[in-house]
């Protein structure tokens, strides 16, 4: 018998982020025949990002709007979610493993009183036998997990599940109005966004990553055009962001951000663990390093011993020829 699945689908900008179609694939393939699959979209003025939900077939996208909800905040997000959760009554909820679903999950787990798996790569379904595969140790090893009983809330990692590409008749958009909580605990009171390059480092299917081999703020500029020349984005190992070459906010490792980009370009990093627990599942890793003996090459699919100040313009060159 099939099960119903509810995806927290999550939008960015107003703008669907690809994850939550990642989630609803893994819906699909958790549903099983005769499943029901609805997905909850939250935010303020999400309505382009509902009808690009409800393009890919399933029960019922619903869309709880307001304008509190213009940015993700704990106690608004689960109270827009949980009438959503109590009225569907999932067997599965699906979030993505980003920010926002790292902090939503267990709230919605404590909820139904139900296991979490986070951080899930990859979904084996054979018959009723489901596990779940998730790195451990800082992407040294995986594990693989399974649950006893139900129901099961699970956060997937963005970039490692094919995304939903089903077609088929449009999915009604419920739209639901949202009703505060009373007490209101805590509240967003301002967002201060860095200007320059908005694309989501998490979902980029290329990085180019700076360390401190780049030696100054400028040093980024060549790693930038050639994200740019590859329509990727820019990453950097925590020694550049300490040394103020770059923003926090492109910093990646263990106490940054975990990408799974198709190809990842470390230049003038080292390969320190906490850099490797950011980066080390990236589907093709090049490094340009001018130590030889650098970490990063025991982990890269291709090195470039070098320096990347040499490197780095030529590839752009030879990409932009292209
Ligand atoms: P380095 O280790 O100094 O390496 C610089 C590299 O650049 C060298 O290999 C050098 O050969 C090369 N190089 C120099 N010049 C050139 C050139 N012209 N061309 C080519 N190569 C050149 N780090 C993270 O990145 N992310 C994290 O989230 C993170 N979290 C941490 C959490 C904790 C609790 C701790 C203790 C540390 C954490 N770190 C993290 C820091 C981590 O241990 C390393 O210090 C850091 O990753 C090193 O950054 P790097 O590789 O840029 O610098």
């Amino acid at each position: 018998m099939g099960k119903t699945v509810l995806v927290i689908a999550e939008q960015k900008d107003q703008k669907l982020r690809q994850v939550s179609l990642e989630a609803l694939a893994a819906a699909r393939q958790l549903a099983g025949d005769g499943g029901n699959i609805v997905s909850v979209l939250v935010g303020d003025n999400v309505d382009a990002a509902a009808q690009q939900l409800a393009d890919h077939e399933q029960s019922q996208v619903v869309c709880v709007t307001a304008d509190i909800l213009v940015s993700y905040e704990a106690e608004h997000y689960f109270a827009a979610v949980q009438p959503v959760i109590d009225e569907v009554k999932p067997d599965i909820v699906i979030l993505p493993h980003t920010a926002s679903g790292r902090d939503l999950a267990p709230k919605i787990a404590c909820h139904l009183d139900a296991g979490q798996i986070s951080d899930v790569v990859a979904i084996e379904a054979v018959g009723e036998d489901v596990t779940f595969k998730r790195p451990i140790y800082a992407g040294k090893a995986f594990e693989t997990k399974r649950f006893l009983t139900g129901p099961w809330v699970v956060t997937i990692r963005p970039n490692n599940l094919q995304a939903d590409a089903t077609n088929g008749a449009a999915a009604p958009i419920v739209k639901r109005t949202y009703t505060e909580p009373t007490p209101v605990r805590s509240q967003v009171v301002d967002v201060q966004r860095k200007s320059g390059d908005t694309r989501d480092l998490t979902e980029a299917k290329v990085v180019v990553s700076g360390g401190r081999g780049v030696r100054s703020a400028d040093g980024f500029a060549p790693l930038a055009e050639l994200a740019e020349v590859l329509d990727g984005a820019l990453g950097a190992s925590r020694a550049a962001c300490d040394a103020g070459y770059c923003d926090y906010s492109l910093q990646i490792g263990q106490t940054g951000k975990v990408v799974t980009p198709d190809v990842y370009i470390a230049c003038g990093i080292s390969g320190a663990i906490q850099h490797l627990a950011g980066m080390s599942q990236s589907k093709l890793i090049i490094a340009i390093n001018k130590d030889g003996e650098a970490p990063i090459f025991d982990i890269a699919d291709y090195g470039v011993v070098g320096d990347l100040f040499e490197i780095v313009p030529k590839l752009t060159e030879k990409l932009r020829d292209k």
